[in-house]
């Protein structure tokens, strides 16, 4: 495999118009400088310019990094994708009350979705733990502390959640991740996944749970796993990413005063990262792993380790967010990998946090936008020569 396999921009923005590329380092170019997100959430918050910012962020923001409003607006970039062998996973990112009515709301949705896998076109659903139960909930759970009465109901309605979504997939043949929130509520999801391995994932990792390497934990975590399921004929599903919430985790550590579960430094979290997807691919008879990371090195590494170890192309998936990391999702796909975009949709309103997440992400996370910026520019430059 070669190493720079993710250096061509000609597979990268294939599907891409010119006018296409110059909006995407357009945008990249805006979220590139903090003060600018920051201006446009508070102009955000004033109604009265509400009608402007949603006819600006409708054709740049979203058309960048979402799907649509609902499923049937997502058909057009699905089939795009598919063209190009990469599969939609589709992600409804509006945030639903903390509230029964809501959590069921979610679970029908979700099987909704898993009812759309009618020819293996979508081997993936997603959910977040705190979509279909209290958070609260699962942070009692998680430390421990004795629930009443009305809330060991609660926490029954919860697993039969679980429940309902892997049954579900598991009759359409389609795989669940399950996202992972704040470190203070994960041992009580853990739990519920050890418990969904025995049962779904006896012929292949129908339930994936997600093992955020920014923990300082969870290699062991993942060692843990290995050793209590060695011996049983099930396979563990695991995304693996960095975590999506290290500042609130830091901060709270100082306020509650206990040890920062994060690594850290950066490269600590790198290696973390690379250490737990080398100990699941070097046991693979056991692990699945979806990668899920924008990372280039890691993305190379997973390459030469799937080489080293000559694991089968079944158990190993890679990930991007939809509009970002083009270069990774089609370069690995036009290779034959399995590859799966994120790809976020909801109505306007409820994915605006979605939205504004990406771009600070992106402000705030060192070369991500350099490096989109540099693609876009290269492929511009690449097109614009060869027209000459
Ligand atoms: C398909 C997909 C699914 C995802 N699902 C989840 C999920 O379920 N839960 C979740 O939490 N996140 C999720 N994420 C987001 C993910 O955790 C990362 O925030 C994001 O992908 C950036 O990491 P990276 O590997 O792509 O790239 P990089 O740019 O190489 O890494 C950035 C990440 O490194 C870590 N980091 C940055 N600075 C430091 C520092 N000073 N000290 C220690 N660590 C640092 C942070 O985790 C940061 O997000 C998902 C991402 C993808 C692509």
């Amino acid at each position: 495999m070669q190493d720079n396999l993710f250096d061509n921009t000609e597979i990268a923005f294939k599907d891409k118009s010119i006018f296409d590329l110059y909006r995407g380092y357009f945008i990249f170019k805006i979220i590139s400088f903090p003060r600018i997100v920051y201006i446009s959430k508070f102009i955000l918050s004033f109604k009265l310019f509400y009608p402007l910012t949603k006819l600006i962020l409708k054709s740049t923001m979203l058309k960048q990094f979402c799907g649509g409003q609902n499923e049937d607006d997502c058909k057009e970039i699905i089939n795009d994708l598919n063209a190009r062998y990469v599969y939609s996973i589709l992600d409804y990112s509006v945030e639903g009350l903390e509230n029964e009515v809501s959590f069921d709301e979610t679970v029908s949705r979700t099987i909704n979705l898993i009812k759309l896998n009618t020819n293996n076109n979508f081997p993936f659903i997603v959910f977040k733990p705190t979509g279909i139960g209290r958070f609260d909930l699962y942070e009692k759970i998680s430390s421990n502390t004795n629930l009443s009465e009305k809330e060991n109901i609660e926490w029954s309605k919860v697993k039969s959640r679980y429940d309902a979504i892997c049954n579900a997939a598991l009759a359409n043949n389609v795989s669940v991740l399950i996202d992972a929130e704040e470190s203070w509520i994960q041992s009580s999801i853990d739990e519920i996944y050890e418990n969904l391995i025995l049962k779904y994932n006896s012929e292949k990792a129908i339930v994936y749970n997600t093992v955020q390497s920014y923990r300082i934990d969870r290699l062991e975590y993942i060692e843990k796993l290995y050793h209590s399921f060695s011996t049983s004929d099930v396979h563990i599903g695991i995304k693996l990413v960095r975590g999506a919430y290290m500042e609130k985790e830091r901060e709270r550590s100082k306020v509650f005063n206990y040890l920062d579960p994060i690594h850290k430094t950066k490269k600590d979290t790198d290696e973390s990262f690379n250490n737990c997807m080398t100990f699941m691919f070097k046991n693979a008879q056991l692990f699945s792993v979806f990668i899920g990371s924008h990372n280039e090195e890691s993305n190379y590494l997973a390459l030469k380790l799937i080489n080293k170890y000559n694991i089968i192309k079944d158990k190993v998936w890679f990930s991007q967010l939809y509009g970002m990391s083009d270069h990774i999702t089609y370069n690995l796909s036009n290779q034959g990998f399995n590859v799966a975009k994120y790809l976020p949709f909801g109505p306007f309103k409820g994915v605006i946090p979605y939205l504004f997440r990406r771009a600070e992400e992106n402000t705030a996370v060192e070369g991500q936008t350099s490096r989109e910026l540099f693609l876009y520019a290269k492929e511009i430059k690449r097109r614009n020569h060869s027209k000459l």
